[in-house]
């Protein structure tokens, strides 16, 4: 049976279910200190025994009241700690108490500082700046996985030969176009102190006609994509086809992007329109906003 501290620390969110808190047992929980307990003495109550990650709503316990996260449930098929059967007991209790600690972020580890609400966590959790991000580099099946620091010089040591240049308006040349096949084209463009990604693609559908997408990724996160804006622009005989978005930030993929046909998308015809002895430029420009 789960023991509640002496003193329990009532945060502005915890009022609420305070009164639903059951009078202070006389036993104490001996890892906490006879001061009221923190929050995070709170949330460590709240450990899974067999993962050690944290408990949350909705919270199971095994006959004998024996608490485990929802993951290790599904893979258990007796309690952990006294053998007896799982069953489907539901502890109220213990979701009331959970709904009003703050939870450290899953990535504090790795540097996040935040604690959340079990509600809010997953949310905050998917765009945290500390999840490791994948490679971004399309085309190649590469599996790194590292800080928003480290896929910078990951992506210049391991996908060599990329191209750096440096400025806000820069002239992308995707040279053979007309090779058959899916094919990529990258190029890194730096400015405002950020990288960026610049990537065409092409691609066949079902009928086998090939499709050309292009878009810019910055190598940053949702929150710092959204100062800024780009242009992608083929130019050619009194012709002109434009394509302006916020840049995908590294939280986001560009091929789900470019299934969505949210890039600039065009076909083989357009292609040759704009392209010269198989060479296809596109005008990449970036602002601030
Ligand atoms: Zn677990
Ligand atoms: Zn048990
Ligand atoms: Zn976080
Ligand atoms: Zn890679």
């Amino acid at each position: 049976m789960f023991i509640l501290p002496k003193t329990i620390y009532i945060s502005e969110m915890s009022r609420r279910t305070a009164g639903a808190l059951p009078a202070g047992p006389s036993q104490r929980v001996p890892a906490l200190p006879d001061t009221p307990a923190s929050n995070s003495d709170l949330a460590s109550l709240f450990e899974c025994v067999v993962c050690f990650d944290y408990v949350l709503p909705p919270i199971f316990q095994c006959q004998r009241g024996h608490l485990f996260c929802s993951n290790c449930r599904q893979k258990l098929t007796s309690c952990p700690t006294c053998w007896g059967p799982l069953g489907t007991i539901r502890n109220l209790a213990m979701e009331k108490v959970a709904n009003s600690v703050l939870f450290p972020c899953k990535y504090a580890s790795s540097g996040c500082e935040i604690t959340l609400p079990p509600k809010e966590k997953a949310d905050h959790e998917e765009l945290c700046e500390f999840k490791p991000y994948f490679c971004p580099c399309p085309g190649v099946s590469c599996k790194w996985q590292g800080s928003l620091d480290a896929v910078m010089p990951h992506l210049m040591h391991q996908h060599k030969p990329l191209t750096a240049p440096q400025g806000e308006n820069i002239l992308f040349l995707a040279t053979d176009i007309n090779v058959p096949g899916a094919v990529d084209w990258v190029m890194m463009q730096s400015c405002f102190g950020f990288h960026f990604m610049v990537v065409l693609e092409k691609q066949e559908n079902y009928n086998g006609q090939e499709q050309f997408f292009a878009i810019l990724q910055l190598i940053g996160t949702a929150k710092q994509a959204e100062n800024f804006a780009y242009r992608l622009e083929l130019t050619g005989h009194r012709r002109r086809l434009t394509w302006e978005a916020t840049p995908l930030s590294i939280q986001e993929r560009i091929a789900t992007a470019m299934m969505k046909s949210d890039c600039l998308v065009f076909d083989t015809s357009i292609a040759q329109l704009f392209a010269e002895n198989g060479n296809l430029g596109i005008n990449v420009t970036i602002v601030k906003c």
